[in-house]
């Protein structure tokens, strides 16, 4: 049994491929580099000690999928499972170029299921995300709360789940699982591979270890009047290890259900942590100070988002493990050692 990682070559990829042939998993790769390097996979096989078969292949491209379908099913090792990360993921992107996000995040999930379809592949893990929720009606986030994104990203993630539903009840065969990321940071504690942003980052976790390293000057902290603990923005920040672990349970979860299903599942820590208590347990682990500035609010950004994550741990057997000091650690290690990333 083989599994098909699409953007394996990614943040969330990398760390899964680790876990994966953790696992004794065997897999293969396609990843156009649109946002990531070869060099990547190469960091993967200095963890692994193994060589990693890839495909430099657009998800958008059916023919090449379903070639690599039946290319690996003619050498005896058949996919049987797909996890599907390859996505464009900036929010404020997304805005001003929507139409490539839809092309690209819906585009190439329908021609992945239609080269699936046709190699009479059944099960995908789907790389969804807390942002299909838009704004708390209650905290914390269950996965039954209303979906209502608030940017075309958001949309591109709450779509696909809802494709993917409809995916499963064509075929009783069809099994999806969409895993609704919370906010992954930190980095694999080899120091050898880790989030790799091109240009300024949107987020705030390599923003603050760019900081830490001198490259930027300082952190703007989006608000401190928010209705919360100090005033600053509240998230549920997970592992990316604990993260890249859910989708080896889900692999295991999908290859051994008989029946087909849609099943949406949060994966967070179930505990917000705010800016200034992210920034504080950095410095603390780090032993870098990070200076800060007071900026307005991010337009779009809610004020605080956790999950409730039962049902990872009821349907696949996952909780989060790492704590926030080991997540600061981690990240912390994999900057300091590629200040440049990758390159
Ligand atoms: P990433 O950009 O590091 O990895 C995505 C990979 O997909 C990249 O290697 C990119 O080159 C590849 N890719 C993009 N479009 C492709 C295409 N058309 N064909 C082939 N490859 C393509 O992102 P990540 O942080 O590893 O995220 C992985 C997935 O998780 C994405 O679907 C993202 O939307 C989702 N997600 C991420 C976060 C987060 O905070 N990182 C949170 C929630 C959900
Ligand atoms: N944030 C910040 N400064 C930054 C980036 C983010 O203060 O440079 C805040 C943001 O307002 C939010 C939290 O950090 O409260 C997490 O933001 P991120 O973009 O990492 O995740 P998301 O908002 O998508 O959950």
């Amino acid at each position: 049994m083989t599994i098909l990682v699409t953007g394996g070559a990614g943040f969330i990829g990398t760390h899964t491929l680790v876990e994966l042939d953790a696992a004794d998993h065997s897999f293969v790769v396609v990843d156009n580099f649109s946002n990531s390097s070869q060099k990547a996979l190469t960091a993967v096989e200095k963890i692994t000690n193994k060589p990693i078969c890839f495909f430099d292949v657009d998800v958008r491209n059916e023919e090449a999928l379903q070639q690599i379908f039946e290319n690996q099913a003619a050498a005896g090792r058949p996919i049987t499972t797909v996890i599907h990360f390859a996505a464009l993921k900036s929010v404020s992107e997304s805005v001003s170029h929507a139409v490539r996000y839809y092309d690209n995040n819906i585009g190439g999930l329908l021609k992945l299921l239609g080269a699936m379809t046709k190699s009479n592949v059944n099960n995908i893990v789907f790389s969804s995300s807390a942002t299909v929720y838009g704004d708390p009606e209650a905290l914390p986030f269950e996965e039954n709360h209303p979906v209502r994104p608030k940017n075309p990203y958001g949309h591109t993630k709450a779509m696909a789940e809802q494709i993917l539903d409809d995916w499963a009840k064509q075929d009783k065969k069809n099994k999806a699982i969409a895993l609704r990321y919370f906010n992954p940071i930190g980095a694999h504690p080899s120091g050898i591979i880790g989030e790799d942003p091109n240009g300024v980052p949107n987020n705030i976790f390599p923003y603050i270890t760019r900081v830490a390293l001198g490259h930027l000057p300082w952190l703007n902290i989006f608000g401190n009047d928010y209705s919360t603990v100090d005033g600053t923005g509240v998230r549920d920040y997970l592992h990316v290890v604990d993260l890249a672990k859910a989708h080896e349970l889900s692999v295991r979860y999908l290859e051994k259900s008989s029946e087909g299903f849609f099943k949406a599942v949060n994966l967070g820590t179930g505990t917000g942590t705010s800016v200034f208590q992210l920034v504080q347990s950095f410095e603390l682990q780090c032993g870098v100070s990070i200076p800060y500035q007071i900026a307005t609010r991010r337009n779009g950004d809610v004020s605080s988002a956790w999950a409730n994550p039962q049902l990872a741990k009821n349907l696949i057997g996952w909780t989060a493990k790492l704590s926030i000091a080991d997540m600061c650690r981690d990240g912390w290690n994999w900057q300091y050692k590629n200040p440049r990333g990758y390159n």
